[in-house]
């Protein structure tokens, strides 16, 4: 289940994290890859916003993992692993994952075995105007029906 888009500006990027939100419940994971200034955090701001989510998501320089309460009650758990090396590092966080609604930057090999069902999603710069790739991959069954969910 691969779903291919054209995200031309910041803008549709948020607009894009505002939609997935819309799918998003406790338990659920996203892992966001792509080189830096790709876009993630823009994607997570605007996933936030829909989630009604508190406090400024951002890149975090200090913080690996920020909390944000959201209005549904789920919080929004915004980690940014670029400084971790390896899953297990990742491990050591002892991060909620059946309790909150998980979005982890740099997250890609790092999280084997975590979750059953989780969203990948790739951003890449290929061009040269602003528009940015996305590849969004809905792996197990949670997913199943993501490319639909998406366009419905
Ligand atoms: P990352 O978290 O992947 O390092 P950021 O989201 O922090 O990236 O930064 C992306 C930057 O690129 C922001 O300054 C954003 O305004 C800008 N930008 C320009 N065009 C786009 C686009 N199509 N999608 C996402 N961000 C864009
Ligand atoms: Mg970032």
């Amino acid at each position: 289940m691969t779903t291919r888009r054209s995200i031309p500006d910041a803008d549709a990027m948020e607009a894009l994290g505002a939609r997935l939100a819309g799918l998003l419940a406790a338990g659920d994971l996203v892992v966001l890859d792509g080189p830096l200034g790709a876009g993630k955090t823009t994607l997570t701001r605007g996933l936030g916003a829909a989630l009604g989510a508190r406090g400024a998501v951002t890149s975090p320089t200090f913080v690996l993992a920020r909390e944000h309460p959201t209005a549904s009650g789920v919080p929004l758990v915004h980690v940014d692993a670029y400084r971790l090396a390896t899953g297990r590092e990742l491990d050591d966080l002892d991060l909620d994952y059946d309790g909150a609604i998980v979005v982890v930057e740099w997250g890609t090999g790092k999280l084997d075995g975590v979750a059953d069902s989780w969203i990948d999603i790739a951003i890449s710069r290929e061009t040269s105007d602003d528009s940015r790739d996305v590849t969004i991959t809905g792996h197990g069954p949670r997913w199943a029906q993501l490319d639909a969910a998406l366009a419905a």
